[in-house]
């Protein structure tokens, strides 16, 4: 008897082992994807872990229902790092596979419906059974969607129902692929005009056919290249229509032929690497002598000291030594600049990863990694590349390692990729770099406590000198009468005297929409959300109210919910209040806002950043996607309007980010000639944080940070668990979270803070509660994690609590 273990994609901890036949057994190897049933009717797509000879004890094993691949898609380098990630973040392998892979290669079953031939009795079928059961006349079955397509409507389960109750028809479930080749179209001769006497005939047959004539010519001239030939790129060429080449076609004059394609092809130029200035020759040479003894190092370079061109030195090394890199980023804002500074180094050796691809072109550069192409041997993504099938790393870049966005909150497996990226270097035996201008706390840490090697670049390319900072006081402001709108007369004439002088601008505002609250000024009452426990944001353009966490909206009223009064006011602002104040105070010039709403789509971030680079804004105003390194060579004046909203977060890492966050965004400021400005408004200007960002003293925040670390005994000296449940009744969670409190409390004292609601206590109407366990630095780990598992095998066990969700994060941000 042979057996295998397989993963399923769905949360359950275990593998699952499935009969196999000895043939079968032989041809399967680990990482193969086999179709199986599970549960009553599901089909699903497994992933094989283990081949073996032991049938299980507590159940009988299925047969397996198909093979699903001719070699492994998922290689043994990568089923190493799942299990780290499913032990380290206590989640599933189900749900890294899940996570890992494209979702078009986890088929799921698809059901089809059949008619029952048997069945006569139309008469007893209701107008829209009948229409289903007419169309199966005509073709032989249909999925789910063809039905929905045929009924106009979405909800179309009851009457499929319906239809089996009466044996008009039947289902059954079956695997479909998803992943579709892109095929470009070619044309070439038909045989039989393979000789000179055939050729001379054609052209007489045609001598009356104008336009065909004047195809086959267009081909000869095409021909002469001796590439391939599309057959729009002739189509093009001889100005005849896709018709006139389909009659060619018919007349078996030429013939059509498909060539398999990637979506995503670099063209372009490219040029050699930049020649390293003093400094970053030196920080290279020291990076590669950390590399000696260690195999992660820590760049900590200021914002605009060219860390990127010293990347790029690093990876031509590992390329040239035929091994891949993976290159890191936090978010896809930043990709389309990397992107194209890379590209033009490095060309089609680059193959881009994110979440705004489609699930096509992500199957491509997967299977392109998996191959280990040409064209994959640096591959440059968000977090989820972690999990590309790379068999071969040499080298890994952590750019901007200190970003929260490289922490996946939602779903499970909700891991660091920093973190996970740094176990990964590891199993392929690969060094890593993390760079920042603002390291994280616990990157720092580890470099000063000599677990990572350290090395610092403290020039500005160019020597550019970093921004002159300037802290400006609001309150002051305002009881002088010096503001106008949100801005300060400082401000203003900060930014008159840069685009007096054509430079350009960017203000940061930490919020969207026009305005966070609207208030009626009779009652006092705000608009809340249905679903969640906050306020509506007001928008203006759509006169829209809108909650960013549920994306429930409804149109502005004009009078008030609650007392009927027309004396609805607006608190507070966002990005769009701004771009509508300063279009007022700047009519002359072109103002353009970068956030959430103004960057969907495929080539959201793309177009503004491109309109901003090509000069057609003068302004920018935007969100903390305007943090993100980018680098843009004519902005000298950054504003950053509203800093105490970043420092007012309950929350151990507010400071830091804060700190980060606003160093981040001067950072953009007087990147290329000369020293920037910086002016930052604020009610608080003696904040330790704001004196510490207007000198960038980076280590004077680490050490201040560090200590209150020590003190409240949180990272990096303590690890932390975080605890959600989640239910819609307010009541089961809070009995659930007393529960779950005591009993962690018995096992880890004091070391374990709550239950607490967060600040938003109630998201798309589920009830939300934590607790935090801390773990202290000599702690075991895994003792400490497989006991909270084992707690939460009981909190499962009491029947009250099964309904209640349980999330569970570690290393929580
Ligand atoms: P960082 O990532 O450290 O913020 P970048 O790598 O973006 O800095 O460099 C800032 C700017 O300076 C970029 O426009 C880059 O092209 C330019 N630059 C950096 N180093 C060099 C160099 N050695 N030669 C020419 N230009 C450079
Ligand atoms: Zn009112
Ligand atoms: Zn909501």
């Amino acid at each position: 008897m042979h057996f295998i273990d397989i993963i399923l994609p769905i949360p359950i901890q275990k593998t699952f082992t499935y009969s196999v036949t000895e043939d079968e057994a032989t041809f399967l190897q680990k990482g193969m994807r086999v179709a199986v049933s599970f549960g009553k009717t599901k089909m699903y797509t497994g992933l094989v872990f283990n081949i073996h000879q032991t049938a299980p004890i507590l159940y009988e094993a299925k047969e397996i229902l198909q093979i699903l691949d001719e070699k492994p898609i998922v290689n043994e380098l990568q089923l190493k790092h799942w299990q780290w990630i499913a032990n380290y973040y206590m989640c599933s392998l189900g749900d890294v596979y899940r996570a890992s892979l494209p979702s078009a290669f986890l088929l799921e079953s698809e059901t089809i419906l059949y008619k029952n031939e048997a069945f006569l009795d139309e008469s007893i079928l209701a107008d829209d059974e009948f229409l289903i059961f007419e169309a199966l006349q005509h073709q032989s079955q249909l999925t789910i969607h063809q039905v929905a397509d045929i009924l106009g409507k979405k909800k179309v389960m009851p009457t499929v129902n319906e239809l089996i109750k009466k044996s008009a028809i039947y289902i059954k479930e079956e695997i479909y692929e998803q992943y579709k080749p892109k095929l470009v179209k070619y044309i070439r001769l038909h045989a039989n005009y393979n000789n000179d006497d055939a050729l001379g005939n054609l052209l007489e047959e045609l001598s009356n056919a104008k336009k065909q004539r004047e195809a086959v010519f267009g081909f000869f001239q095409l021909s002469s290249t001796k590439k391939p030939i599309k057959a729009k790129e002739l189509e093009k060429k001889a100005k005849v229509s896709q018709s006139i080449l389909k009659s060619l076609v018919d007349k078996n004059i030429f013939e059509f032929y498909h060539i398999q394609t990637d979506r995503i092809q670099f063209k372009g130029d490219t040029n050699d690497l930049k020649v390293l200035n003093e400094f970053q020759q030196k920080a290279l040479l020291e990076i590669k002598e950390t590399f000696k003894e260690k195999d992660v190092t820590l760049l900590h370079g200021i914002t605009s000291s060219g860390k990127t061109e010293v990347y790029t030195k690093l990876i031509q090394q590992v390329l040239d030594q035929g091994k891949q890199v993976l290159f890191l980023l936090p978010e896809i804002a930043l990709t389309t600049q990397i992107i194209t500074r890379l590209q033009v180094y490095f060309g089609d050796q680059i193959s881009v990863f994110h979440s705004k691809y489609s699930m096509n072109e992500r199957v491509e550069v997967w299977n392109n990694v998996l191959e280990n192409k040409t064209k994959a041997q640096i591959i440059l993504g968000a977090r989820s590349s972690i999990f590309l099938p790379f068999s071969n790393l040499g080298l890994i870049v952590v750019d901007e390692e200190h970003e929260t966005s490289y922490k996946q909150f939602e779903p499970s497996p909700r891991y660091n990729a920093r973190d996970a990226a740094i176990v990964l270097a590891k199993i392929h035996k690969a060094k890593i770099v993390l760079g920042s201008a603002t390291p994280s706390l616990e990157s720092y840490y580890n470099a000063q406590q000599k677990k990572y090697g350290f090395v610092e670049l403290n020039r500005r390319h160019g020597n550019v000198l970093l921004p002159k900072i300037e802290l400006i006081d609001v309150k002051e402001k305002h009881r002088k009468k010096e503001m106008n709108g949100h801005f300060s007369d400082r401000m203003l004439k900060l930014i008159q005297d840069a685009l007096d002088l054509k430079e350009q601008v960017i203000l940061f505002q930490n919020r969207r929409g026009f305005s966070p609250v609207v208030e009626c000024k009779t009652c006092g009452v705000s608009p809340q959300c249905p679903n969640c426990d906050v306020t509506l944001t007001f928008h203006k353009f759509r006169s829209e109210l809108r909650c960013h966490y549920c994306n429930y909206q409804r149109a502005m009223p004009n009078s008030c919910g609650a007392c009927g009064s027309n004396t609805l006011d607006t608190k507070g602002f966002g990005t769009e209040q701004i771009e509508l104040e300063l279009k007022e105070l700047f009519p002359d010039f072109k103002i353009g806002r970068m956030d959430l709403d103004t960057t969907r789509g495929k080539f959201g971030y793309q177009k503004i950043i491109g309109a901003f680079e090509a000069r057609e804004i003068d302004v920018l105003v935007g969100t903390q996607m305007l943090s993100k390194g980018l680098d843009f060579d004519n902005v000298t004046l950054v504003g950053i309007l509203n800093a105490d909203s970043m420092l007012n977060f309950p929350d151990f890492r507010a400071h830091e980010r804060a700190y980060d966050m606003m160093v981040q965004v001067s950072g953009r400021a007087g990147r290329s000639k000369k020293q920037g400005n910086v002016a930052i408004q604020t009610y608080n200007p003696f904040h330790k944080i704001l004196q510490q960002v207007s000198t960038t003293s980076y280590t004077e925040m680490y050490k201040e940070q560090l200590q209150e670390r020590w003190q409240y005994k949180y990272p990096p000296y303590y690890r932390v668990i975080k605890i959600t449940l989640k239910h819609k009744d307010y009541n089961k969670v809070d009995s659930g979270v007393n529960w779950l409190f005591k009993s962690l409390y018995n096992s880890f004292g004091e070391n374990v803070l709550g239950p607490t609601a967060p600040a938003v206590s109630r998201i798309r109407n589920q009830f939300i509660k934590n607790i935090v366990i801390k773990i202290p630095p000599k702690q075991n780990l895994a003792n400490t994690k497989n006991h909270v598992l084992k707690i939460r095998n009981s909190f499962e066990a009491v029947k009250d609590f099964r309904p209640i969700r349980f999330i569970i994060d570690v290393d929580a941000y």
